[in-house]
Formats: structure tokens, sequence, C-alpha cells
């Protein structure tokens, strides 16, 4: 007997074995294939095929093979196995995320009322009646859509299906190959030799595509009179022919990464020497990881570009990752400007359609740069040479759901298994990469000036306990940043303002009885959003009208406290009338495209002041701005995790690197009320190094990483006691398990004690043997299948709440 072995996307699912049945040679790894899971038919992709051991039980046999060859490359079918691996996911949940859209053909269970269930329609009542009467409307089929009728649940229809009243399909949803294509006409050779006698709508349809021997779209032909039928009967005369084309749709089209910034033409001494280190490290074969450490605006997306045009002159190719596309453009554009169409985009902004375009073609090795997202480390993409991770720091390359992976560290693995030259670039390198290059594992190559000698923005602590003392606690801008804004305005100069959080007011507090107003859901106090008029919750989005009187007392006397960006935007317009502002946050920029619209804008010149979250935090590059104000520095300090400081300390120097990137020189401003704290100082000088070792000496005190590994376990609950009682028993489980090579920390209610009307308690794993307490967590929750359910494993966790 032959097996196969195949993931399916089914979280938490390990590989599956299935026979293949005789006649059906062995399927590459990588292909898809149809297979039988429970009562549906899915699509699946080969991990393997062979013989067995004879004996035991017989699995069930595969539908059908979809491919011929490898759809998802071995190389990346191997990462996806890698990551199931680390981060402890089902296998087929990794090979999901490497999917392009449109790749899965399913079997959607459907419902179809039978005979008996027509003659039985009147007598049934209540949930069957209900379904009976849906189904025989003809406007409901799937049972998905069934079970969404009031009164009626998955027990009605296995009920009527038992009885006969109703019968259940499967029909096959999807296509093999969902390429767009387009109907193209054109004239045979017979009609060219002329001759017949035509009518006269065909008479001008051969004029038309006597024209255009390359032929004509029958969309085309359409809007000038000549429809689908004319070109249909030239064709039974022999005289045209249709065939299809694919047409490719294209990204980059309307998402704001046309506008190309010109490549330099001469490097600077520092970037040169650089460059040379890189290039010698670029050899075929050979993996290393560099970190490039530059400062900000030191001209490190110069050094990639340089650094992939080398590797593509030896016939290599490159993958290019970034936080997030519509943040930092810049990359995107330079590659498109100086590789054109050899440029791939992959994000999950784009359209299915545009996505799955982009991968084919990347998968038909039409492509030799991809530049993309987190899961752009999953790109089919042949020949790996050099793999770029840009702002490598960001929070953003971790995924927060299942699989919850790091898009930075896959990337290392993804080089390694290619042998290939792998480059981390930040100006703030995480704690992590730092630590590895210090210890020699990275290669560390640094950048230490800006280019063309610009200094590095001035940056001035304002101290706020001094602004309160003078202008009483009210106090938003203080008076050195009302100034300088003032300043930048008269000499029309531009101006960012960040605060990184959103709203207009953090907490609603009656004055009589003390109350909060609190999401139902989250154990977080609900955010004024004053323009809109609600009262939300930044986790789970629940909203409500802002309320005029105490929803517990019914006082009047409500007062708001804590600010956020909306009211800083109000703020700065009270105080510069004459300002152009803007704001850019996940309010304003709901919609596709807007974030892009507002930053260019910004970047025409068309607007003053932009203020904002972290969002304009980012790599961006706008030459006017000379002031950069940050409202309150401490935001990200008061949160309940380990990285607070590092945070912090990252979106300080990254946003004081945005000013005095052009001719004119920058300043930053930074309201604080800890001015003593570590990493305000050490940003506020731009002392990366100094940072490091600080804040190393606090996480080797503390065991926290990179000092040791880290797992973070959290169970969900419906109530707070289930969750503590859950985490025990895990906790006790592990501590009996082996206990050897890590500690078990906890349990505690997690700092988000409440989510989304969940209850949550969390443990730690805290030891240097990742493997030890990767398989003693496995092993626990395997044995537990409600509990494992509940349970959020994550591996080098970024977020701890
Ligand atoms: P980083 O990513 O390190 O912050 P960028 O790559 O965005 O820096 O470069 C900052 C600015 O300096 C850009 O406007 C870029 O065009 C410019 N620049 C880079 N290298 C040079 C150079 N060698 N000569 C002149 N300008 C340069
Ligand atoms: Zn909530």
């Amino acid at each position: 007997m032959r097996l196969v072995s195949v993931a399916v996307a089914v979280p938490g699912l390990g590989p599956l074995t299935y026979r293949l049945p005789d006649g059906v040679s062995d399927p590459h790894v990588g292909v898809r294939l149809l297979v039988p899971l429970g009562k549906r038919i899915v699509t699946g992709i080969c991990l393997g095929a062979g013989k067995t051991d004879d004996g035991g039980l017989t699995p069930k046999p595969i539908v059908d093979v979809l491919d011929d060859d490898a759809f998802l490359p071995t190389a990346v079918v191997q990462l996806c196995q890698w990551v199931a691996d680390y981060y402890l996911c089902g296998v087929g949940e990794a090979i999901a995320t490497a999917m392009p859209p449109r790749a899965w053909i399913e079997s959607e269970r459907c419902v179809r009322i039978t005979d008996v269930g027509h003659a039985r329609l009147l007598i049934e009542k209540a949930g069957r009646r209900a379904a009976l009467d849906a189904l025989e409307s003809g406007k409901v089929s799937s049972i998905e859509a069934l079970v969404k009728k009031p009164g009626v649940t998955y027990t009605t229809v296995s009920g009527l299906e038992r009885d006969g009243l109703v019968e259940l399909t499967q029909p096959l949803r999807g296509a093999v190959d969902a390429s767009r294509t387009v109907r193209y006409a054109r004239l045979t050779a017979q009609a060219l030799d002329d001759g017949a006698r035509l009518g006269p709508r065909q008479t001008e349809a051969v004029a038309i595509l006597r024209g255009a021997p390359d032929g004509v779209a029958l969309a085309d032909l359409a809007t000038e009179g000549i429809s689908t039928d004319t070109i249909e009967r030239l064709v039974r005369g022999g005289l045209a022919r249709i065939d299809r084309r694919r047409i490719e749709r294209d990204p980059f089209n309307g998402n704001g990464v046309t506008e190309g910034r010109r490549p330099v033409d001469v490097l600077t001494a520092e970037q040169r020497s650089a460059l040379e280190r890189l290039r010698e490290r670029a050899q075929p074969g050979r993996f290393e990881t560099v970190l490039l450490h530059g400062v900000t605006g030191s001209g490190k997306t110069e050094l990639y570009l340089r650094l992939a045009q080398h590797v593509c002159d030896t016939g290599r190719r490159v993958l290019l990752m970034v936080p997030e596309i519509a943040l930092t453009p810049a990359a995107a554009a330079i590659f498109r400007a100086a590789f054109g169409t050899r440029v791939a985009i992959q994000h999950s902004a784009l359209s299915d359609g545009e996505r799955y375009d982009q991968w084919h073609r990347i998968r038909r090795g039409e492509i030799d740069v991809v530049v993309g997202t987190r899961s752009a480390v999953f790109a089919p993409l042949p020949d790996i040479g050099l793999v770029i991770v840009d702002e490598e720091h960001d929070a953003s390359y971790k995924q927060e759901e299942s699989p919850r992976y790091h898009g930075r560290d896959v990337a290392v693995v993804r080089a390694r298994m290619a042998g290939a030259l792998v480059v981390l670039g930040s100006a703030t390198p995480s704690m992590e990469s730092f630590a590895n290059a210090r210890s020699g594992r990275y290669t560390l190559v640094s950048l230490a000036r800006r280019v063309l000698d610009r200094p590095l923005a001035d940056v001035h602590v304002v101290d706020m306990r001094e602004q309160y003392a003078m202008e009483g606690p009210d106090v938003v801008l203080s008076a050195p940043l009302r100034e300088a804004l003032a300043r930048r305005i008269a000499r029309r100069e531009q101006s960012i303002v960040l605060l990184n959080r959103r709203g207009y007011a953090t907490v609603i507090l009656c004055r009589q009885c003390g109350d909060t107003l609190d999401c139902p859901n989250c154990s977080v106090s609900l955010t004024v959003h004053k323009s809109a008029g609600r009262a939300q919750c930044h986790y789970c989005n629940h909203s409500m009208a802002l309320p005029r009187v105490c929803v517990k007392c019914a006082a009047p006397y409500l007062e708001l406290l804590g600010f956020g960006t909306e009211r800083i935007e109000q703020e700065i317009r009270t105080l510069l009338p004459d300002a152009r502002v803007g704001r850019v946050d996940r309010d304003t920029v709901r919609r596709r495209g807007a974030i892009t619209a507002l930053l260019s804008r910004f970047a025409a010149g068309d607007l003053d002041v932009l203020v904002g979250t972290q969002m304009i935090a980012k790599g961006h590059d706008f030459p006017r701005v000379t002031l950069v104000g940050v409202i309150n520095a401490d935001v990200g300090l008061g949160v309940a995790d380990f990285r607070a400081a590092e945070r912090t300390f990252q979106l300080l120097t990254q946003v004081a690197g945005r000013a005095g990137r052009g001719d004119l020189s920058g300043e930053a401003i930074v309201q604080t009320l800890h001015p003593s704290h570590y990493s305000i100082r050490h940003a506020c000088r731009q002392d990366y190094v100094a940072f490091y070792e600080d804040e190393l000496r606090f996480r080797q005190a503390m065991r926290y990483p990179p000092a040791v590994a880290l797992v973070n376990v959290v169970v969900k609950a419906r109530t707070r006691q289930d969750a503590m009682h859950d985490a025990a028993e895990i906790a006790s489980a592990l501590r009996v398990a082996g206990f050897d090579g890590y500690r078990v920390l906890g349990p505690a209610p997690a700092p988000l004690g409440k989510l989304r009307g969940e209850h949550r308690a969390q443990l730690f794993l805290k030891g240097s043997h990742r493997t030890k307490m990767r398989a003693a967590v496995a092993a626990v929750v395997e044995s537990r299948a409600e509990l494992k359910r509940r349970t959020i494993v994550d591996v080098d966790p970024m977020s701890m709440l």
C-alpha cells in the first residue's frame, strides 16, 4: 500500500495520512490533493508519498490530484514545516499562510429539500418548519446560511436529514486555475485572403481586425458595436479565431508606490565600504546573517538597492521584506523604478486577484525581486541569493494569530535553507538581533553617520511636571512646543507631532460615583471619539453613543481624562488657525489608500502639520520636516510588558529621525514626566549602544529575552476562576513533565484579564532550551484536546498582553 502525508488548513492539525489508489502515481511534495476530511472534501498539500509498513489501519484514499508538478515549491513546504515545528502550530495553518488566494478547492455543504420534505412542509413546526421554508424559497442552499435562520441549528438539519426531509450534497467550489483571462479575436489567414461575402456587421468587424494583427479584446469590440455573436459567426465561417490571454492585475497602479525616488549617483565613503563588505558576503551557497545598524537617514535603502542589483547580476533573486507597504512606500518605489516589471509585490492590502497574479508570476520565475510584508517570507521565489528585512525591529513582523511566526526569524531560516545572505536593517535593532551581533552569530555592519553629514536632530526634553507647575494640569502642548510649531508655520516648514494613542480622551469618569465607563467585554476603559460622538473599545471595537450622564448613578458630572491624537489635532487647530493640519491614525485611514493619500499630500507640501500615532514614525523621508514633537513620551512605558522600554526607545529614536532629512536641520521636542528614564535619555541622545547596554542589564537581571528564551501560554475560559484553574493545571503538569532546562512562572491573570468576553490567565516558560520547552508544552497540551482549543501558545512572544 502506498501512503501520502497531507497538510490541510485546519488549525492545530498535524499532517494526515491518506492512501494512494492504484494507478495514481506518487505526487511530488507541494502538489495539491483533494482529500476527504470528516464529511467534507478539502484541498491539501502533499508533504511526501511512499510505501508503508503493511498492517495497521487502512487510511481513506485521496479523491484527486490537482497538479502535475509542485504547486508550492518544495523549499516553501519545508519552511512551513519548520514554522509548524518551531511555533507549535498545525503544518496546514503554516501552509495556508504560504498559499495564494483561490488555491483551495473545497466542498461546500449544501442542503436540498426532498419531495418528502416538500409534502410535509406545512405539518412541521418551529425550527424544522423554518428550515424547510427557507429551503423552499430557494434563497438558501448552504448549511452555513441555513443555521443562521432563527430557530435552526445543526441538530435541526441533521434531524431533517435523518427523517428524509432534506438531502445533503457537497458541490466543489473553486477552480484549479483562477487567472483572469480575456478573450481576443483575430483574423485567420483565410480571412486575409478575402473573397467571402459578408453582411455589413461582419464586414465592419473584419475591417477593424485587419488593422490589429495582434487581435482585439471582445470587450473592446463590443464598445465599437461589434457583438460577440458577430465574431462567433466569423469564427464559424473560418475567418476569425478567438483565444484567451492571461491578464496580469498590476498592484503598483493606484497603490501609491509608483512615484519613485531616483537612486543617488554617488555613495558616501561609509556607504561604499559597507556595500563592499556586503557584496563579499553575497556569494552563492553561502549563508550568513548581517545586522546593518545604520542611524536614521544614513542611506540604508540605497545599499539594499545596490546589493540587490549585484545579486541579480549573478543570476540569483532577492526578497525584500518591509513592515507595512503603505507606511514604507519608498523601498517598493525605488525597487520598482530600478527593476521595472521584474519586481513583484506581496502584501495583504492587495486584492485577491492582484495577489493571485503576483504570486503566480513569482512562481513562474518571471520575477527577480519580491517586495512584501511578513507573509512574503513564504513567496514561491526560486534561487534566492539575498533576503533583506528592513526595519527588522518592527513588531508588525510578528503575527499575533496562529501561526504566531516572526517574519524576521523565518526570513533567517529561509536564507539558511537557501544558502543565501540575509541582511537585517535598522536604526534601532531589536535587543535579540544586537545580542546576536555581539555574540558573533550575526555580522555587524554599521553606518554611524547621516548622508552628506547632515546632523541628527537636536532633541530638547520638556519636563511636563514643570509645565504643570507653571500652567496648571490641563496643558497638552507645552510652551516650548507651541512656540516651535508657530515658528515652523511662519517659516513655511513642516512639523510632525506624535502621540501614540488615538481618540479624544482615554477615560470617562463620573465625579459623583467615581465610576469609569468600561468595556463590557474587555478589562479596559472605553476611549472617547468626539467627532464620531462615540465611546469605543480599542480591543474588541465595542462602541456606544457618548453618554451624557453616568450609566451607573445617572449623575451629569462626567469628566474626560487623558488625551489622544484627536484632541491634539484640535489643540493645534485652535493654536494655529492658519495651519493646514492632517491626522494619521487608524480612525482617519480606515479606507484603503487613505493613508497614502494623506502622506502624499504632506510630502507635496499641502499640509503643514501631521499629527499621528506610530504610523508616522516609520521610515518616511520628508525633506521639509524640521520639527518633530512628541506629546507624551511615556505612553508606552506604563504597559505591563518587558519590552516597554525598548519600544519607547525605538519609537522616540525613529520619530526624531524624521526631522532634518533635507538641507534644513531638524529639532525634536519630547514632552515627558520621566526625563531621567534611561530609554528617554538615550533616545534623546540617539545613543543606541548605551541603551542596549542598560536594557541588557535589566533583561539579564529579570531573566527576559535575549538573556533567556520565552514561551507564553494563555488560557481562555468563561470565568476568571476557570481560566486560573486550567492554567494552574497546565503549569503543574509542566513542572512535573521534566523541569529540565526551563522554569515555569505563573499562572497569573493576564495583564488584559478579560478580552472579547473571555477571561484569560497566563504562564511562562523561561529557559535556554527552546526545544525542550516546546516539547514539554506540546506534550502537556496535546493530551488535553478540549483545553488545547482554548490555549494560545506563543513562542518568542512580542506582546505579553
Ligand atoms: P535610512 O533608510 O537609512 O533612514 P534612506 O535610505 O531613506 O535612509 O536615505 C535618506 C535620504 O538620503 C534619502 O533621501 C536618500 O535619497 C538620501 N541619500 C542616500 N544616500 C545618498 C547619497 N549617497 N548621496 C546623497 N543622498 C543620499
Ligand atoms: Zn472590548
